[in-house]
Parts: C-alpha cells; structure tokens; sequence
C-alpha cells in the first residue's frame, strides 16, 4: 500500500495555533519586566529537562506551547527585558515579529531576482529608503554602479568587503603580498574575516589608538608606508563608527584620505552607532563617508528590526559580484541574462537568502521616520542623565566620553570595588549589563536601546547605584 501523506494543519488549526503563539507571546512581552533578565542556570540545566529522543508520534500544538512556557522562557537571557542593558540590546519588535511570521510562511527562497522578484525588487527598495532616511552617500544607491543588500550579520558584511577587496588587489594571485588594518578597537569579526578571507597569517595590522579609543591615522599611514616599502600591498582598512567596547568613533576622513593614496578599500563598521543617523543630529558620526569602499550598519541592533538584518552597502558592485559570483548551468535564466535584473545570491557567501526586508519595511512603515528618531533620541536622553548621574555620583566616574547611547563607567576604587558593584547590579534580576576593559581597566557598560526600554528604566539603574555603589 502506498504511503500516506502525514498530517499538516490545516487552515482552521493553523488560524488556532497561529493565535495562540501570538497570544503567548503578546503574554511574555507585556510581563517580561517582572521576570529576572538572567536565568541563573547552570550548564546542562536545560537538556536535562528535554527527552533523549525525538517523539515517535505527534503531538499535539498545545503541549508544545506549553514547554515553551514551561521549559524554554525560565531558561532565556531576555534580550527583550527592559532591564537589559549588555552588549548591545538586539531590537524586536510587533511589526518585524509580524513580517518574520509571514516571511517564513511564504517561505521563499530569494537568491535570484527570478526566484521572487518581489523578494529582491523589495529589498533594493528598503534600502535605498534607509540611504535617504539616514542621509546616507548617493552612491550607495542602487540607481548607480553602487547599491546595499541584506546580510545575516555585521560579520558577513565584513566578509563580503574584505574578499571583493582582495579581488580588487590582484586576487590569489597577490594574496601572499595583501595588508589589511584596523584598530585595536575593532570587532573580533574583522580579524575573523582576515583568517577566512585567506590573508597571511601576519596580513591583519591592529592600528594604535588615540586616549579617545579611536584609530590614529597618522599610526595607520605610518604603517602603511612601511608596508608598501616592504613590498607589501595595502588592500583593505576596516575603520569603526561608535565600538563595540566604548561606542569610538575613527577618523574616516583622514582614514580614507590615507587609504586612497595606496588604493586601498576601506569598509566602516557601523553596527550599533549606524542606526542613530535617523537623527539628522547624529549624522556628523557619519563624516567621510562618501570617500569609503563600503559600509554596513545592524538594523538589528538599534532600529527595531529583530535579527538578522545588516544593511550592507557598496559604492560599487562590480568587485563585489565579480568576487563572489559563480553561474552553474542549472541557475541561469533569461532574466540573469539579460542583466537587467539584480541577483543578490552574487552579493553574499551562501547561495539561499530569507526574505528579511519584509520585516523591515514593516518597521519602516509602521512606526514612520518619526517614529524611528523618537526612538533613538529617548534613548540618548536617558543615557546622557545617566551618565550626569554617573559624574555627580562620589564613588563613581566615566571611563570615556558617553557615545550615542552607551555609557562606559567605574568605581573609583579600581577593578575589584567595579566588579562587585557589577555583580551587585546584576543580582539584583531587574537589570543587565556588561563589562569591557579600557586602558587596563575594568568597565561597566550600560548600553540603552532595548525596544521596551524607557527613561523609567535607566533612572531606576541610576537610583540603584546610589545605594549600592
Ligand atoms: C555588534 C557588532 C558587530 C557584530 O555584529 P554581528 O551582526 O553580530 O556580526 C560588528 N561590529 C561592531 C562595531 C559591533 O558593535
């Protein structure tokens, strides 16, 4: 006897189950500020809990919210807390949940214009938007040799810079001769770009940094210099907007002066500080870029767009498509063809892509530009009287400038006393934040930005620290 298909909901059970999720997790996010922001388990907790095996039968939709409920929200670090205040918060939001939901229902695979022209011709769209919405350089837009695309993450953008400028400098052939620089600052992601981009193993220049944290150019065109008088080829400078450490803001101009005397390409990382340039007031962050290779913000972090979305762009794609671009017979069709259409498979590592702009043109329709800026400056707001608080507070003092939203702080009695005012602030379950170290020294960092993080909730981190630090 042939075999049956199994059993799929169908519309009335998936219109249940569908709102019943939605309905759980309209639950969660309205209660999330009682629950503590950490979970306190320990390493094994959670499999413990789970069976040894994949059901044999199915089971039902409820029992499987019910764990979800039961076993899975007790063992979260809630990202979404208003209380979370580490690394950098990662925005969700009801309109990017929404669009998520409807994303992975239509389930389209969009590595060609082909595959769901509405996939890639959206795409292009939302991000020419956010060119103008930040006040970005005209020629990252797509109506020129330039254009943006969608990455997973800061990281892959990265990745995608480095090997269009390794082709660019002369490809594999020139591999063992290719430079790259950046700053001690930088995110760990670029010096992991390097390794995988194939550069030699001493091909990374980790630039020194000013008493502000930011690159020193004139270390940079030192260096430089004496790479190129080596022998060496000088082929990518990755230069960072607002550091994932203390929120540092390199010299792009005098970056990007630098690297065009030795054709160098340079990529600005712009992954948390990128989204305040909403604000026109915050654009100034922005300076020199027009004279840069590539850039790539995280909508993810700061803009209401639940991760993944990187908005990565390029002044021009050819490097890029010419990098990364490989056309096996069974993908090719008239549309690719005739060259009119854009394949954003060419402008990326892997061939299959998510429909991710939905969801951010969801959150750049529903809450406006407007919508957008009052987002950033409150938290802005808050941050800088928090750190008024911080500079009036006896025990207390900044350890660098506040950037944005991100205040980096210490106790005055050094390492140990910042230390156990972290641990103190941190067991307290309303709230959660990370350390870095700068100069030497431990650090605090309240990162405001969660989507439900209020003025409320940085005043009352502020309150905390005057009884416990
Ligand atoms: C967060 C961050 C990254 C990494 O972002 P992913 O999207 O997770 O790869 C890279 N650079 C900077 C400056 C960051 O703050």
């Amino acid at each position: 006897m042939a075999t049956e298909p199994p059993h799929h909901f169908d519309a009335d059970e998936f219109r249940e189950a569908g709102r019943a999720a939605v309905d759980w997790l309209a639950d969660y996010l309205e209660h999330l500020g009682r629950r503590p922001v950490t979970s306190g388990l320990e390493p094994g907790d959670v499999r413990s809990l789970l069976p040894d095996r994949a059901p044999e039968a199915p089971e039902p939709f409820a029992d499987l919210l019910a764990d979800v409920n039961a076993l899975i929200a007790p063992a979260l670090t809630h990202w979404q807390h208003p209380g979370f205040f580490g690394y950098f918060p990662a925005n969700s939001s009801p309109p990017a949940v929404l669009a998520e939901l409807i994303s992975a229902g239509l389930g389209v695979n969009g590595m060609l214009w082909s595959t769901s022209p509405a996939c890639t011709e959206l795409e292009t769209q939302v991000l020419d938007w956010l060119v103008d919405l930040c006040g970005l350089p005209g020629r990252f837009r797509s109506d020129g040799p330039g254009g943006g695309v969608i990455q997973d993450s800061a990281s892959s953008a990265s990745l995608c810079a480095l090997l269009a400028a390794r082709d660019r400098s002369g490809g594999a052939a020139a591999l063992s001769r290719l430079v790259a620089y950046t700053s001690s600052q930088a995110h760990s992601s670029i010096e992991k770009g390097v390794r995988i981009a194939g550069f030699g193993d001493q091909a990374l220049r980790v630039v020194e940094v000013g008493d502000d944290f930011a690159m020193d150019a004139g270390a940079l065109a030192a260096v430089m210099t004496a790479d190129r008088d080596a022998g060496l080829v000088p082929c990518f400078v990755a230069a960072t907007v607002g550091t994932t450490s203390s929120g540092a803001v390199d010299p792009v101009p005098a970056i990007a002066a630098v690297a065009a005397e030795a054709g160098a390409w340079v990529h600005v990382d712009a992954a948390w500080a990128g989204s305040a340039a909403v604000c026109p007031e915050f654009r100034p962050l922005l300076a020199g870029l027009e004279a840069v290779d590539s850039y790539a913000f995280n909508p993810h972090k700061w803009l209401l767009t639940n991760f993944d979305c990187t908005a990565f762009y390029v002044a021009d794609r050819q490097p890029l498509v010419e990098a990364l671009s490989v056309v096996p017979e069974y993908l090719r069709n008239a549309a690719s063809d005739s060259g009119e259409v854009i394949d954003y498979r060419d402008w990326q590592v892997p061939l299959g892509r998510r429909f991710r702009s939905l969801k951010l043109w969801f959150v750049l329709r529903s809450y406006g530009a407007e919508g957008l800026r009052a987002h950033i400056r409150h938290h802005v707001e808050a941050a800088e009287r928090f750190a008024e608080r911080v500079v009036a507070h006896p025990n207390l003092e900044l350890a660098t400038e506040r950037s944005l939203a991100l205040v980096c702080f210490r106790h005055v009695d050094g390492d140990e006393a910042t230390r156990n005012l972290q641990d103190a602030l941190n067991a307290t379950g309303e709230l959660f934040l990370t350390h870095t170290v700068l100069s030497d020294r431990h650090v605090l960092r309240l990162a405001v930005g969660g989507t439900w993080t209020t003025a409320t909730h940085v005043d009352r981190v502020a309150d905390l620290l005057d009884d416990l630090a």
